[in-house]
């Protein structure tokens, strides 16, 4: 049976609503306490496969392959292996683990070896991002900001219907979900001032994005071509792109984002590999005006994906829903924002990532950021124990999740989470 196939069931029980079924298998990289240097797994249950373990024993190489790659503590060499790989392996670690499989099923001390309560796994980055690109390609998100900025005369700019906008952000400060995010200090010029000041950000916002993760590459000079983003991309992640958009505000003309982008975004552990995302695609919005050739696709190039944002403040003690939206929404798919960015013959590479933009939908409860849900700070949001926010203050808690419903099973995303400290105390 294929690993898509929704009746596969594994020797390991999953609940209906779990994360982790076995038609996902996302790749993450992962240490315990008894073992702490980093290797790669997949996440099963509520179990994670140690896959440098399933690799030393042969079970998961190519024929004729003998490098490892999933005792690294990244997945780029295996990425770098390419769609023939990635498909050959997650069929192999399907069969592993499927209920009908006695290999693993019926060893107890293999079993005891690669299999490990995901309680017990501490993630970690799972993959050295090598250049993060922002896309900005949600209609709805865009509109709303122009609209928010901009006031409501003009919403779109003139240029967004023409091709996927997008700026070069920072892979330097990709961080896996968990880690704290310090409130940037920076340069702002409120309305109500003459002069610009520094210091702590005062617009701390949030902006719920996929994550494309490469695993192909593109020489200079080359155009990408629809196939050949399709064969690229190895997989996808929840993204959250923290923004100050008090900093944002100030800087960004006439170069676009800068610093207001740079000092944090947070990925998901869990990269879901694209195949398993097959069964979900879906049309996206009609393109009008048609795009150009060089961005025509094939159809359903689009995802399901329902997205969730929660949020926890330091006196609540569990996290609160304020969005529900879906990747299905945007405008310009991920294989048109990588078509677009080789049409200069920008080179891609193994390693980068692709921010899909901030996703938003019509209506006010599938709104994917903070400056959107409070109308540019106008109209807070009220939560369940009556506290109201506009931004995030410090102690605030944020966890984005994801998944694409099948029958009887998810495709989940794992969690993209973050805390906000308190700014340093800015020099005087
Ligand atoms: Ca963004």
């Amino acid at each position: 049976m294929p690993p898509n196939d929704p009746a596969l069931r594994s020797f390991i029980a999953v609940a209906p609503d779990s994360d982790f079924p076995i038609q996902n298998l996302p790749y993450g990289i992962f240490s315990t306490d008894a073992d702490p240097h980093r290797r790669a797994c997949v996440a099963i249950g509520d179990f994670v496969l140690d896959l440098e373990v399933i690799e030393a024993t042969g079970l998961t190489r190519p024929a004729g392959e003998t490098d490892t790659v999933f005792n690294e503590d990244g997945l780029n060499a295996y990425m770098a292996l390419g769609p023939a790989v990635w498909k050959s392996t997650r069929a192999r670690v399907s069969e592993l683990l499927r209920a009908d499989t006695p290999i693993l099923r019926d060893d107890a001390a293999l079993r005891k070896l690669a299999l490990v309560p995901r309680a017990q796994a501490r993630m970690h980055m799972p993959f050295a991002v090598l250049a993060f690109t922002d896309f900005f390609s949600s209609k709805q998100h865009a509109g709303n900001a122009g609209k928010i900025i901009r006031g409501n005369e003009s919403t779109l700019a003139p240029n967004w219907l023409s091709m996927p906008i997008g700026y070069n952000s920072r892979a330097s400060t990709v961080v896996v979900s968990g880690t704290e995010i310090r409130r940037p200090l920076g340069q702002r010029k409120p309305r109500n001032v003459e002069q610009p000041l520094f210091g702590p950000c005062a617009n701390l916002d949030c902006e719920l994005e996929m994550g494309v993760v490469l695993g192909g590459r593109s020489h200079m000079g080359d155009m990408i071509a629809e196939a050949d983003a399709e064969r690229m991309i190895f997989g996808f992640t929840l993204l959250n792109d923290w923004s100050a958009r008090d900093i944002q505000a100030w800087e960004y003309q006439p170069l676009g984002p800068f610093l207001a982008k740079a000092f944090a975004t947070t990925i998901s552990p869990w990269i879901v590999p694209a195949e398993a995302l097959e069964p979900f695609r879906v049309e996206g919005p009609a393109q009008d005006p048609a795009p150009f050739p060089y961005l025509r696709q094939s159809p359903k190039r689009n995802y399901d994906i329902a997205l969730d944002i929660l949020l926890k403040t330091k006196s609540m003690s569990e996290y609160a829903r304020v969005s529900q939206t879906n990747f299905k929404y945007m405008y310009w798919s991920s294989v048109q924002q990588l078509m677009h960015h080789g049409c200069t013959g920008c080179a891609m590479n193994v390693g980068d990532l692709l921010g899909s933009g901030t996703i938003s939908g019509d209506t006010r409860g599938e709104l994917g950021s903070l400056l959107e849900m409070s109308w540019g700070g106008s109209n807070p949001l009220e939560l369940p124990n009556g506290e109201k926010r506009t931004f995030l203050e410090d102690g605030d808690s944020l966890m984005f999740r994801g998944h694409a419903q099948g029958e009887g099973y998810r495709i989940g995303f794992g969690e993209a989470e973050g805390s906000i400290l308190p700014a340093h105390a800015p020099p005087k």
